[in-house]
């Protein structure tokens, strides 16, 4: 038996394992005990790894080789990993030649490999000259990424894990961190046990088990952050709790912000949110760190989903940075705004720039002295000059049949994007679909011409970032496994698919020309990605292959440097033209879809505590349904009663674009005119149909909870509003 030394795939923790193997097979998972995330401990899902990485699960649910459709949706027949390759790149030229880049888009996902991510990126912004590539990390993490960008200058949370311990107030908003998080979750348990006088305060319209440890629960109606935050500095002025000393010397724009929550009252925020004016002051002065006789105390806020999916979701994150920089909270012990990222690497795929708008090294495809930067170290004439569609708009334009050629790799687009009659038609409109998948099971599956088998967590080597910027390696334990018959299949890593077509495509672009992919190995595309960060915000050319063999270690962390940096900005000044944090004054705007008579009832979207995302790992194991069984709309009692409906019993859950079929389940943990659903429920669970604007007719046929939900999008951020939709429910006739 061996043991090999890699990273959690799930979720943002980043959490190290130890992977247990034996004759090619794995047989066990453990926390690793010298990771800094995790100190030895696993959540649920983490320490059933090894299960779900176990045959015959692992066989059954595997792609493993690659398999080509003549007809959408028709049989699949196997073919050899050249013959498909080739075919890709055929049907792909030929696409350029008739319709240029900008008919091919690209999509991608957190749970990639920071290598994958980067040879993507150069394979499409570089070699075909589109700026369509965007990811999964789109629908989590870019409301945060512009709220950074807007106030502090850099995308880059300034806090860290350790920070959970210094701090005397937490801040906790739109993260139920109980289960997104589990084992950051356990360092907050552990501070509180430690501190009893440590203030715990959740933002969340629904009583989470996160809510469930709070000093201060504010149940706000959906969708109030903003009324709340901003509140919040009205009492702060008010009462004279901010640092005039902080906001003098390190920032610009207090007067235009001070100007704005003028109008936010504590009355008026008290009466939208659905809060008592008592709560709203109490959160004000804890967040403050005001304590008489003391020193200002430090506040760290963590937050996630909540904020991020959300029609306003870059206010909701600025309006948060606002109170850290009027309170001087941020870059000591203890204090800063900590956004927590959902996937396991969706910190590194913003990284290498794999977003719409981004290039390597956090430069922007906008920003002309980038795209030279980027231009200059990849070897090619120029780069698109301006920002690509994101994922919704992608799916769009696919849709509207805009863009011709879809690449998806890693993720699920028809489970996991809002608004899944219109994916679903960009999916069937689309004339070449290439998926790139480890799991057959995957919904995303069945929409493709060219399925392209991928390997996975324990057969992979790379690197990925977690929510503290703490980069880790993930090794490979096993062999990847192979289909029998033939010697030309199996599994390929996503770096060196995206390679070999890349080689391929090349012939066709650039004939005679050298490579721009010339990569052996994973460390060699590393090695390139860490020259791109020379000098940047997150400069990371002193973390080789070796050097992180050593321990994990969070950028920035420069060549030279014997350390990472735990915490950022504790000098005071930030990465922006002059050195100041900036406040961002944007007023509160009500949710996209408000309830009305016709759809009475907000409906927001979470995780559940053991599954992970569409399920394709953890729902192979029994054992993981044991918290939660079936899927399940959750209201509250009122609602239930007001319905007529007992508990179990089906409903039709319609919104303006789609309906599904779901058992009732009570919970108070919302309030009356609320309902929940998870969002792991997929095809093989919920039944379905969508009201497609375009053909319709194959809209959604279980296309589980995203049938409902809409496409409205942070304009700032394009991060769809998952946390609200507008839905009615009637109660179905058993058949
Ligand atoms: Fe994996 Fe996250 Fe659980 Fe850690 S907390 S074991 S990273 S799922």
């Amino acid at each position: 038996m061996t043991e090999t030394r890699s990273t959690c795939p799930y979720c943002g923790v980043g959490c190290g394992v130890l992977i247990a193997s034996e004759g090619g097979q794995i047989t066990g998972v453990r926390g690793d005990p010298e990771h800094p995330a995790n100190f030895g401990r696993l959540c649920t899902k983490g320490a059933t790894l090894a299960l779900t990485a176990a045959p015959p699960i692992a066989r059954q649910t595997r792609l493993l080789q690659p398999l080509r459709r003549l007809q959408r949706q028709g049989p699949a027949q196997a073919l050899g990993w050249d013959a498909a390759l080739q075919w890709a790149c055929d049907r792909i030229a030929h696409i350029l030649h008739l319709h240029g880049p900008e008919a091919v888009g690209f999509y991608l996902s957190g749970q990639l490999l920071t290598e994958d991510y980067y040879v993507f990126n150069k394979l499409a912004k570089g070699l075909i000259g589109t700026p369509h590539l965007d990811s999964n990390s789109r629908l989590c993490m870019s409301s945060a990424v512009a709220g950074y960008k807007a106030t502090l200058g850099a995308d880059a949370p300034p806090a860290c894990y350790d920070d959970v311990q210094h701090a005397r107030c937490l801040f906790i908003a739109g993260s139920n961190t109980a289960y997104a998080h589990p084992i950051l979750f356990r360092r907050i348990e552990d501070a509180k046990r430690a501190q009893p006088a440590l203030k715990i305060i959740v933002v969340d319209p629904r009583r989470t088990d996160t809510a469930e440890i709070a000093d201060l629960h504010l149940r706000i109606e959906p969708g109030t952050d903003v009324m709340l935050l901003h509140g919040m500095l009205h009492l702060m002025l008010r009462e004279g709790w901010t640092d005039t000393r902080f906001i003098a010397a390190h920032t610009h724009g207090f007067e235009g912000l001070q100007t704005l929550v003028r109008d936010y009252p504590p009355q008026l925020v008290a009466q939208v949110c659905g809060i008592s004016v008592d709560d709203l002051t109490l959160a004000a002065r804890w967040f403050a760190g005001i304590e008489p006789g003391e020193s200002r105390q430090p506040t760290l806020s963590l937050y996630c989903q909540g904020l991020n999916q959300s029609s306003s979701g870059t206010a909701k994150n600025t309006a948060l940075i606002n109170l850290h920089l009027a309170t001087g909270q941020i870059g000591r012990p203890g204090a800063g705004p900590f956004s927590l990222t959902g996937q396991p690497n969706a910190m590194g795929g913003r990284e290498v720039g794999a977003l719409a708008h981004l290039l390597p090294g956090h430069r922007e495809l906008a920003n002309p002295t980038h795209r030279a930067d980027i231009a200059a170290l990849w070897g090619v004439p120029d780069l698109p000059q301006a920002p690509g569609k994101t994922a919704v708009e992608m799916f769009q334009a696919a849709a509207d049949g805009e863009i011709k050629a879809l690449w998806i790799a890693c993720t699920n687009p028809a489970q996991s994007l809002p608004d899944q009659a219109t994916v679903r038609r960009a999916l069937q409109r689309a004339e070449f679909v290439v998926v790139q998948e480890a799991f057959a099971t995957a919904a995303t599956c069945d929409f493709a011409d060219l399925l392209l088998p991928a390997t996975t967590w324990g057969e992979k080597e790379g690197t990925v970032t977690n929510s503290e910027r703490r980069i880790s390696r993930v090794r490979a334990a096993v062999p990847p496994p192979r289909s029998t018959g033939s010697t030309d299949n199996g599994p390929r890593h996503d770096w060196a698919i995206a390679v070999d077509f890349a080689h391929r495509l090349e012939a066709v672009l650039r004939p005679g020309q050298a490579t721009l992919f010339p990569y052996p190995h994973p460390e060699s595309i590393w090695n390139e990605h860490r020259a791109a960060t020379r000098g940047r915000d997150l400069d990371i050319t002193g973390l080789s292959y070796a050097a992180l063999e050593l321990a994990p270690a969070q950028w920035p962390c420069p060549a030279g440097a014997t350390s990472g940096t735990a915490r950022l900005y504790a000098d005071g000044i930030f990465p922006t033209a002059d050195g100041r944090a900036r406040f961002d004054a944007q007023p509160y705007q009500p949710v996209a879809e408000p309830r009305d008579a016709r759809y009475p009832l907000a409906l927001t979207t979470g995780r559940l505590r053991d599954q992970w995302h569409g399920m394709t790992r953890t729902g192979t194991l029994g054992r993981l349904f044991g918290h939660v069984p079936e899927p399940a709309l959750e209201l509250h009692p009122q609602d239930l009663a007001r319905h007529g409906l007992q508990p179990g019993d089906l409903v039709h859950v319609a919104s303006r674009r789609g309906s599904l079929i779901a058992p009732v389940q009570p919970s108070d943990a919302l309030a009356p005119g609320q309902a929940f659903m998870a969002m792991h429920w997929g095809a093989e669970f919920l039944g379905g149909s969508g009201n497609s604007s375009g053909s319709g007719s194959n809209a959604s046929p279980g296309s589980g909870v995203n049938g409902l939900t809409g496409a409205a999008l942070c304009p700032r951020s394009k991060q769809p509003e998952f946390k609200h939709s507008a839905v009615r429910i009637t109660k179905a006739a058993l058949p």
